[in-house]
């Protein structure tokens, strides 16, 4: 959670550290320039939800509710056993820290070849951001290729376009190799409001087929209204590798199949800390130990301080779904008519799909630091009227918030803390695909296949200017710039 900041002690810190804030600001403005992913996953805290009270965000595994969130996809998650919580000390060969897309990539692959995996999650399977999300198959990183390229060269720019298509492919091969039933759809849209947007994702279109993806098509307005029936956009751009799913039950069917090849879970055992992390590290749970040969620590947005190391890599921050009560056969047939998932892609950016069972899941807005808007509806509803005026007065049946994890980057975290000890986090908001790929490359690296997973982490990374305190709103200043921006259309 973040701290409460006096507007006194900002300004202080403000005079102090005037450079780097104007760092942060300069940052964001580099990806704006970025016509990909202009910042997309981490969008403004709107005047909306400024003017909202914060209540304390499910931010950590340690507050009241180890239950899954009271979302749609909890409401019809498929059967699933609760696990038991570690009360002893083990010895095992690889341990996982987190029940997320991350962990369970990570020790489904490893489990595949055979090794022998102990997961634990401090809640639930899927309790974080992988069983809550937009359930977006989204492919790329946040940071956009073209950002890639004018930072790191033209050379990192193709090793990362040769692997941005490989999440969505793990993810496909999992629902299929394991018999997963989680509503797997094809098509995702990226929707413009004016024609610089329009050409921004033209650019996009050639840059990715300069990487070798061949997958986009651009839509213009009469082609996008047999996606999308909506007056609202100008046009658009549809991806035919991208789709979207029921992230929950994908969670759970990931756990059964590890567990179906030999794997443990270990649920609501929570680790505390961990000793011996460069050479067979100890972990310490709330009741329990496990002595193991290799770690993976996948605690994402939820880690909070259990892992101080990784801590100032990356920042919690809270992000909105709402489900509406399912709509007429009829009027899905009008709204979506392909069944494919959108996203618009301003800085205040609206992501929205149906659900198999015909709702209007409607997402948006950001909340850096990770507080929750105390009414996730009001904050969500006139975006989705705006949308899709037809639905205006419809029923939320539920609406709830998560955390994802921002690297400063917006470039995804890996790397080791020991020889032995890997660590996979960060995706900045485009995490289903990352994820699963991310926890590939872990479990590549751990195979003794290290050239993908080591040329990764060695990227540059920096921790959020301001520390633990003045993160949260360096970021939301710097984040207004992009709100104007997005106001005035530019
Ligand atoms: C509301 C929302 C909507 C989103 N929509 C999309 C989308 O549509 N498309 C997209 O690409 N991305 C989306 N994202 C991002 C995406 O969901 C995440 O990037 C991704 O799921 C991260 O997976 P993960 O496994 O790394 O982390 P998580 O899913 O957060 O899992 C981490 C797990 O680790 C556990 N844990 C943490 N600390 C400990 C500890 N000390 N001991 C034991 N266990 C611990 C937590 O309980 C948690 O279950 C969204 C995120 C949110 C919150």
């Amino acid at each position: 959670m973040a701290e409460s900041v006096s507007i006194p002690a900002l300004l202080a810190h403000y005079l102090r550290h005037r450079d780097t804030i104007q760092l942060v600001v300069a940052h964001g403005a580099s990806n704006c320039a970025n016509p990909l992913y202009p910042f997309q996953d981490v969008t403004m805290l709107s005047a909306q939800s400024t003017r909202n009270k914060t209540q304390p965000a499910e931010s950590h595994p340690t507050e009241p509710s180890l239950e899954h969130a009271n979302s749609y996809y909890a409401a019809t998650a498929n059967d699933s056993p609760k696990r038991s919580s570690l009360q002893e000390s083990i010895e095992v060969d690889v341990c996982v820290v987190g029940g997320g897309f991350s962990g369970l990539s990570a020790a489904l692959h490893l489990a595949e070849q055979g090794r022998q995996v102990t997961l634990l999650e401090a809640a639930r399977i899927g309790w974080g951001a992988s069983g809550r999300n937009g359930g977006q198959i989204v492919n790329g990183l946040n940071a956009s290729l073209s950002t890639i390229e004018k930072r790191y060269g033209n050379s990192t720019a193709e090793f990362v376009g040769s692997l941005v298509q490989e999440g969505a492919s793990v993810i496909r091969y999992f629902v299929n190799e394991h018999a997963i039933d989680c509503d797997l759809k094809r098509r995702n849209i990226y929707v413009a409001f004016n024609t610089r947007q329009m050409r921004e994702l033209e650019s996009k279109q050639q840059l990715w087929r300069h990487y070798g993806m061949d997958d986009h098509e651009m839509l213009d307005q009469s082609a996008l209204q047999k996606h999308i029936g909506s007056a609202l956009y100008c046009g658009g751009m549809i991806d035919h590798s991208g789709g979207h799913l029921h992230p929950l039950n994908l969670a759970l069917g990931e756990a059964k199949a590890l567990e179906k090849l030999g794997g443990t879970i270990y649920e609501q055992t929570r680790v505390t800390h961990i000793d011996d992390i460069d050479t067979t590290p100890l972990v310490f749970t709330s009741a329990g130990q496990v002595r193991c040969k290799t770690l993976i620590i996948c605690g994402n947005a939820y880690l909070g301080k259990s892992v101080p190391a990784l801590a100032p890599r990356v920042m919690p921050v809270s992000t909105q779904v709402m489900a509406t009560e399912p709509l007429s056969q009829e009027l899905a047939d009008a709204l979506l008519p392909s069944d494919s998932c959108v996203e618009d892609v301003r800085y205040i950016l609206d992501y929205y799909r149906l659900s198999a069972d015909r709702r209007l899941l409607f997402g948006g807005g950001t909340v850096y630091g990770g507080k929750d808007p105390e009414n996730v509806e009001a904050k969500l509803r006139p975006n989705m009227e705006k949308v899709f005026p037809e639905l205006r007065g419809i029923a939320v049946t539920h609406a709830w918030s998560g955390n994802f994890a921002l690297s400063f980057t917006r470039v995804p975290q890996l790397g080791r803390l020991g020889p032995d000890s890997y660590f996979a986090m960060g995706y900045s908001g485009h995490g289903v695909t990352g994820s699963h790929l991310f926890g590939k490359l872990l479990a590549e690296a751990i195979s003794g296949n290290t050239a993908r997973f080591d040329r990764f982490a060695a990227l540059p990374w920096f921790p959020f200017p301001g520390g633990q305190r003045f993160r949260a709103p360096y970021s939301t200043i710097g984040s207004w710039w992009y709100s104007l921006r997005d106001a005035v259309g530019v």
